[in-house]
């Protein structure tokens, strides 16, 4: 059974260090999410952190400018994930966070977004906690809050929805998971890496009873420089995919919300200030 995580958990050197005087110091693994682009959307804790960073384990989506903060001393360690093959499997990652961490390194663990959002970030947490490593977290932004606060795409509105749902659009996420009634009417869905599989998910939803015009934007880089949406109604979505040539990283947004235009938004925006 996976141990509990708890974050009181936090830091346990010095009640260590006092048990056995010659014990090596642990260090600690600080799982971080970096957000999702955009330097200026790192939290100050995440941003200290990188700052100090002895040892940086990152993933391929974390931006080199957030890189580029870190120390010219600070050890970089790139684990980056790809969707068919992985640099390192997540055992390897597991084990290699565990091992610098026992031999007294602090590790920052730098994940896009954050890392408990399809970032794996429990599985790492786990695997510390089993092996009496000290784990702390410190969340990052999400895509789905990024892209949607750049794109201005609110994921709840009061006129058009009031539940948002996050799903993985590929692998089990795809497969297994039962989608009826997470998008329509009154409902926001947002799909993480959904770009390989688009048609799929626009002819699931559609079978289940979705409406074949239902607004969806495509949202790639979001926050980055190179940040692009596109919008169409979900029966065009994996023509949008396709025409746009849509790369990952990208989110897909189904709802009315992603059909609401500026002007709307601005109305929005005074009716909360009234
Ligand atoms: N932990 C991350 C998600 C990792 S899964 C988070 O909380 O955001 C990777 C997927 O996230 C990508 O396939 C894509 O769907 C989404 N993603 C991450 N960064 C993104 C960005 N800048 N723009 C659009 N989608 C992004």
């Amino acid at each position: 059974m996976p141990k509990r995580f708890s974050l009181a958990h936090n830091d346990n050197r010095g009640h260590l260090a006092n048990m056995t005087e010659h014990a090596p110091t642990i260090g600690t693994v600080h799982l971080v999410g970096a957000g999702p682009g955009d330097p200026d959307l790192l939290t100050l804790r995440a941003a200290r952190l990188i700052m100090n960073a002895e040892l940086i384990v990152h993933d391929g989506l974390v931006e080199p400018a957030i890189l580029a903060l870190a120390k010219p001393s600070a050890r970089f360690i790139s684990v980056a994930k790809r969707r068919s093959r992985h640099t390192l499997p997540q055992e390897g990652i597991n084990a290699l966070l565990v091992r610098e961490a026992l031999a007294g390194t602090d590790v920052v663990r730098l994940k896009g977004g954050d890392p408990f959002v399809f970032g794996r970030g429990g599985e790492e947490a786990e695997a510390c906690h089993a092996a009496g490593v000290p784990v702390q977290v410190v969340p990052g932004i999400s895509a789905a809050l990024g892209a949607a606060a750049a794109a201005q795409i609110p994921l709840t509105h009061r006129d058009a929805s009031s539940v948002v749902s996050f799903v993985a659009g590929q692998c089990k996420g795809l497969t297994e998971q039962d989608w009826s009634g997470l998008a329509g009417k009154g409902r926001t869905l947002v799909i993480y890496m959904g770009v390989a599989t688009a048609e799929a998910i626009a002819d699931k939803l559609i079978a289940d009873g979705l409406a074949p015009e239902m607004p969806v934007a495509v949202i790639e880089n979001a926050t980055r420089a190179a940040m692009r949406v596109l919008r169409g109604p979900i029966a065009g979505l994996a023509a949008l995919v396709e025409r746009g040539k849509v790369k990952s990283p990208a989110l897909i947004v189904i709802g009315e919300v992603a059909a609401r235009d500026e002007v709307e938004l601005r109305k929005f925006a005074l009716e909360v200030v009234e």
